[in-house]
């Protein structure tokens, strides 16, 4: 009979085995407090029977074997709860509970036959005790039980058999019935708790797959955000972002008394591009010009696409006259310099017009705007690639 932990899933393996050492160590000073004093006791009850060599190195032996699990548990205690345990630390507990399991049994074997009918009685309910709490201590391991019981209880039964004419001889029967009561009722408390922890692990497996899904819920959705915001051929802001941005900034500005400009730049002649080049070259000049604008311009200032071929930018803190100036910048910038098209296309020249209209008197966006366009349209009509502030 094996207690194995069922393999559904590697995270309740990992947990199980975790729980058999945690409870391992937790038990251990129960283990190596009370083994040392009975085998002291017993020492002290056959003294004057046994040889003392034999009492003093079994007892040795014993205080040997469990120094490097008092060792380990003082390691071990004051640790966190482990995340993960190797197989291997369930093999060193069956290893450990032979040993000392073959210790009691040694004893059992020489000091059974030297001791009247109440040291016999004593040895034997003393085994049968060890064997008990080994039960309970592998709760989780019955093969680490048995590796106890045999070497302890062997040895037992058959001086028991040779030496015992009274009923003491049905007690190898009664134990052996004993521990596979135990077994199994440990078997059945190790099976609900396998159930609980499987329950624990699978909410915790579904609550890790919860979080990754919402991660990429949240993904999406700031994807779509952006979509909403970003004009996605020039990474500009869409008309709608510059609305949102704006408002804010003209408040704030407001509130400090700032003057604020708004220009609207439109290019020169786009539909040519469009029609000589085709409209995938027309794009790229778009990005390009995009690109050209917002390098000229200072980080504080937003800038849009308004519509095709046509950007928008609020100045803060900049009067009309600042704004021409800027604007002009931004003029040069896009006409001084070819644009080159990847794929040994074409090198291009494309100039805009712009017009500058200031937030004031007038202080609704939209009217402002409306008085750049028509700045920007006297520009247009007087000869293009040139910059217009309304009203004067
Ligand atoms: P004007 O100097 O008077 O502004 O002349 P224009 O040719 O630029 O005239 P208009 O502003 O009326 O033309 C805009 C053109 O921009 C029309 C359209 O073909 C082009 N356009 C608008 N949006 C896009 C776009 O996203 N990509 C490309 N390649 N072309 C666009
Ligand atoms: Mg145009
Ligand atoms: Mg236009």
């Amino acid at each position: 009979m094996q207690f194995s932990i069922p393999a559904t899933s590697e995270n309740l393996e990992r947990a199980l085995r975790v729980s058999q050492a945690v409870n391992r160590v937790r038990q251990l000073p129960t283990v190596f407090v009370a083994n040392p004093l009975l085998a002291v006791f017993v020492a002290l009850v056959f003294w004057d029977r046994a040889p003392h060599d034999f009492l003093t190195i079994t007892v040795g032996a014993m205080l040997v074997l469990l120094t490097p699990a008092f060792l380990s548990w003082r390691r071990l205690r004051k640790r966190p709860r482990p995340t993960d345990v190797s197989p291997g630390n369930e093999r060193r507990a069956i290893i450990f509970s032979f040993f000392l399991g073959a210790i009691w049994g040694t004893f059992a074997w020489v000091l059974y036959p030297l001791g009247g009918t109440d040291e016999r009685t004593m040895m034997t309910i003393l085994a049968v005790g060890l064997t008990g709490g080994s039960v309970a201590f592998f709760s989780s391991s019955p093969v680490a039980s048995i590796a106890f019981f045999l070497p302890t209880m062997a040895p037992l039964f058959a001086r028991i058999v040779e030496f015992d004419t009274t009923e003491m001889r049905v007690l190898p029967a009664s134990v052996a019935v004993f521990l596979l009561t135990s077994l199994f009722f440990t078997r059945t408390a190790w099976d609900q708790f396998v159930e609980t922890v499987r329950i624990l692990v699978q909410r915790d497996e579904a609550l890790i797959a919860a979080q990754a899904s919402g991660h990429q819920l949240e993904v999406a959705l700031s994807r779509m955000q952006d979509l909403a915001m970003v004009d996605e051929l020039t990474g500009l802001k869409n008309r709608r972002a510059f609305f949102d941005d704006a408002e804010p900034a003209i408040a704030a500005a407001r509130r400090r008394k700032l003057p604020v400009s708004v220009a609207l730049m439109d290019l020169d002649f786009f539909k040519d591009i469009n029609d000589t080049y085709g409209h995938a070259v027309g794009d790229l000049v778009l990005k390009e010009v995009a690109h050209r604008i917002t390098a000229t311009l200072r980080e504080e200032q937003i800038v849009g696409r308004f519509g095709g071929e046509e950007f928008v930018a609020l100045l803060p803190d900049t009067t009309p006259a600042q704004a021409l100036v800027a604007v002009e910048r931004v003029r040069r910038a896009v006409g001084a310099a070819l644009i080159a098209v990847p794929g040994g296309g074409p090198e291009l020249r494309v100039t805009l017009s712009g017009g500058i209209a200031p937030l004031g008197e007038v202080d609704d966006l939209e009217e402002v705007i409306d008085q750049a366009d028509k700045a920007m349209y006297r520009a247009k009509g007087l000869g293009r690639d040139r910059v217009e502030v309304f009203g004067i």
